[in-house]
């Protein structure tokens, strides 16, 4: 476990934004890792542990296998013996680094999903989607490209990258996969439930699936969300478009945004204000909360609150 001892709490969950879309979830005995990507290559902020620190995982979860999601997981699975779950494209990348394939778990979570039962929780698998390099307006990849350019722009004073530190942005990038497919297959929201308690993952705001549609559309909320918060610079947009329609179908009482910081060398960091502001609006009873690297988000499961400092 990263961070801190376990709550004693059985009805408290606890949360550790880990960088990127990375968490870890801990209740119980229990610890699970959601995405795995701690070695983020070079010019990146610093996480305050490296993956050879991370020694216990019963499971790791993988919302969609591109780099920067799961470039650790074989690694992490291999020391912790934690099985791999993810669309089947996930299961091969981390048996092409060489772990197992009875350690991976794959699930398209189509129709009405996939529910594994690990015992003292469950895990529904439903399909999601990535933003789409097809249909999306305006067409992401020119606009990535010219998010790149004012990055190398703003950052002349640092020079290129030295040949170390393009060998490691070259490990780390191939550690995952570009199939096309992963946008529109392998991207998956991820529903938790512990005892009557339900925590959503979605570690990418593409739009809504007929599955989510479908699971979420009666369901009434959850207790708790992870959402993607980045694919657009600008935070109007990616608000309207990407994350607020997902937040309202999901219905969360606690909501973390995702992905959200910078990650070399595309996207920049993006402000979480504004999406707590639009979510006081849009959800008045929903608790936004935005925690450094590491800090806890200890939940009391019964009542879906956010413990405070001297609570924890
Ligand atoms: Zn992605």
């Amino acid at each position: 476990m990263l961070g801190g001892r376990p709550d004693p709490r059985p009805d408290v969950v606890t949360l550790r934004w880990l960088g990127t879309a990375n968490f870890e979830v801990t209740f119980g005995d229990h610890v699970l890792l959601l995405d795995c990507f701690y070695d983020r290559g070079p010019r990146m902020r610093p996480l305050g542990f490296t993956p050879k620190e991370v020694v216990r995982a019963e499971q790791i979860f993988i919302g969609h296998p591109h780099y920067d999601h799961i470039a650790d997981a074989a690694y992490v699975a291999g020391r912790t013996g934690a099985t791999v779950v993810g669309h089947p494209i996930a299961a091969n990348v981390v048996i092409k680094e060489g772990l197992p394939a009875k350690q991976t778990l794959g699930l398209t979570g189509l129709e009405s999903g996939d529910l594994v039962d690990f015992g003292d929780y469950r895990v529904r698998v439903l399909h999601g989607f990535h933003l789409l390099a097809d249909e999306d307006e305006p067409a992401p990849m020119p606009n990535i490209q010219i998010l790149r350019e004012a990055r190398e722009k703003w950052e002349e004073d640092q020079g290129p990258l030295t040949p170390e530190e393009q060998a490691h942005y070259n490990s780390v990038s191939a550690r995952g996969s570009m199939d096309k497919r992963v946008m529109e297959e392998a991207t998956m929201c991820l529903v938790f439930e512990i005892g009557d308690f339900r925590l959503v993952y979605r570690d990418s705001a593409g739009p809504i699936s007929k599955e989510e549609q479908e699971y979420f559309g009666s369901l009434g909320g959850v207790d708790a969300a992870i959402v993607g918060f980045i694919g657009r610079p600008l935070v109007r947009r990616q608000l309207d478009e990407r994350t607020l329609p997902l937040v309202e179908l999901y219905r969360p009482k606690v909501l973390l945004a995702a992905h959200h910081d910078d990650l070399y060398p595309v996207f920049l960091d993006l402000a979480t204000e504004p999406l707590k502001m639009a979510v006081s609006h849009l959800l008045p009873g929903t608790t936004a909360v935005a925690p450094v690297y590491l800090e806890p988000v200890s939940i009391h499961m019964p009542t879906a609150r956010v413990l405070s400092e001297e609570e924890r």
